[in-house]
């Protein structure tokens, strides 16, 4: 099966919302590291609480990981596949993009992929 390509308009309107998610994801590290160096060069006794494990952990996997997901979206944009399901091909539905814009499955083969994940 050919896969299902999303219209121009909807790509240009996905586009946005990923630039403008990146931007804040962007300037949230910029801020959380910012705070974490400026304790450190103040010799603050808060800086080893900020050095903590779980702030960085957060860091590296939480909003880096979001990070690389928007980055992957933005790439899939101007690759033109979008929006268009890895597995299956079809569009992915809208108000899943809407609530996740860096979906790469649609919803049946993410929980199909879930299932399989979990059945093992
Ligand atoms: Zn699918």
């Amino acid at each position: 099966m050919k896969p299902q390509i999303m219209p121009m308009q909807d790509a240009a309107a996905y586009r946005q919302v990923l630039r403008r998610k990146k931007s804040e994801l962007l300037s949230e590290l910029r801020s959380e590291l910012a705070a974490m160096i400026e304790l450190q060069e103040q010799d603050d006794p808060r800086a080893a609480t900020v050095q903590d494990r779980s702030v960085l952990e957060r860091l590296a996997n939480l909003d880096y990981k979001e990070l690389k997901q928007v980055d992957a979206a933005m790439d899939r944009l101007e690759a033109g596949t979008y929006g268009t399901c890895s597995e299956c091909g079809r569009l992915i539905d809208a108000r899943r993009l809407d609530a996740l814009p860096w979906a790469v499955r649609c919803r049946f083969c993410e929980e199909r992929n879930a299932a399989l994940l979990g059945a093992t």
